[in-house]
């Protein structure tokens, strides 16, 4: 699956890149990405129309899934029919999820290659953490060694302000619900060379440290600005009947739809990412990502409008 052999997301950040130095690295990223291309693999807008396809019918796969059980949960029990219909659906979900993750790969890498120029090396500590956290979305290529399940970069949100050791992989496993119980709840510490990354450090708000963004945030000026441009996504979106392209379910493979709490705290305490088949009260799908941090809001913004809250 990681068939460029680089943890990244679709942002075109490297992960895991402390020991190598860069030329190192972009070369990698080339030859895999050439080798690719010659045994015929799509890519450019060959790659986008077929993750779009894909994208389509993994969300008719979803529905009747759902549709199947919602009949089997009213009824005695699926006929078996139902039951043969159900599995074949979840073959082809797993196989459309397999496959859209290699499309990611495919745009992480061409976004790489193109941003080769502006691409830094940053080594995370107490100043840097606010680039872990604007890019901890969908991190392609760590694999849960338990179940298989993708991993995701997780800390502990509750923190105002999150110290490298704070930051940890979490098995997406923890978000699907068997019963009571959790699927997997498997989680590890980063590694030394976890705190590396590779990524485009010419955005303003990577100019500053992780402390004075966060005082940057807490400007009353400021905060109104992010809450309107917020808003004005979550507004585009919905009236588009669109998620964000950042962040898809790890379950269901659909892009993420922008929600606003009922009773926030304050404006780290306001938006959230859910899958469109979350539901209140644990009723549906529960992986979901709170945009507890001014660079997680910051990333999302510049990534589906272009700019980000600086
Ligand atoms: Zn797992
Ligand atoms: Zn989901």
């Amino acid at each position: 699956m990681n068939f460029f052999d680089r943890l990244k997301n679709g942002l075109g950040t490297l992960f895991g890149v402390l020991v190598d130095t860069k030329a190192q690295v972009i070369s990698g990223i080339k030859r895999a990405y050439d080798a690719y291309r010659s045994r015929g693999g799509p890519t450019g807008a060959e790659a986008g129309d077929e993750i779009m396809r894909k994208k389509e019918r993994l969300r008719a796969v979803n529905d009747e899934i759902i549709h199947l059980r919602n009949k089997y949960m009213s009824n005695r029990g699926p006929s078996d029919r139902d039951r043969k219909r159900w599995n074949d659906l979840r073959v082809e979900r797993e196989q459309l999820l397999s496959e859209l993750n290699q499309g990611k790969e495919v745009r992480a890498a061409e976004k790489i290659i193109k941003t080769e120029d502006v691409i830094d090396k940053v080594e995370i500590d107490l100043e840097t953490t606010h680039f872990l956290q604007g890019n901890a979305f969908d991190i392609l290529g760590k694999q849960c060694h338990v179940c298989g399940r993708t991993m995701k970069l997780q800390w502990e949100r509750r923190l105002s302000v999150v110290k490298p050791k704070d930051f940890y992989w979490g098995c997406t496993g923890w978000y699907v619900q068997q019963g009571d119980l959790r699927a997997c709840t498997y989680s590890e510490k980063l590694q030394r060379n976890d705190y590396g990354l590779m990524t485009d450090t010419t955005a303003p708000e990577f100019s500053v440290t992780a402390e004075e963004f966060g005082i940057i945030l807490t400007d009353k000026g400021t905060e109104k600005i992010i809450y309107t441009r917020l808003n004005d996504l979550k507004s585009d979106l919905s009236s588009g009947h669109r998620g964000v392209e950042l962040v898809t379910c790890p379950v269901h493979g659909e892009n993420m739809v922008l929600r606003q709490k009922q009773n926030p705290t304050g404006l780290l305490d306001t938006y959230f990412l859910a899958c469109p088949h979350w539901k209140p009260n644990n009723t549906g799908c529960s992986f979901m990502e709170k945009l507890k941090s001014g660079p997680q809001l910051s990333a999302l913004l510049k990534s589906e409008t272009g700019r980000g809250v600086l």
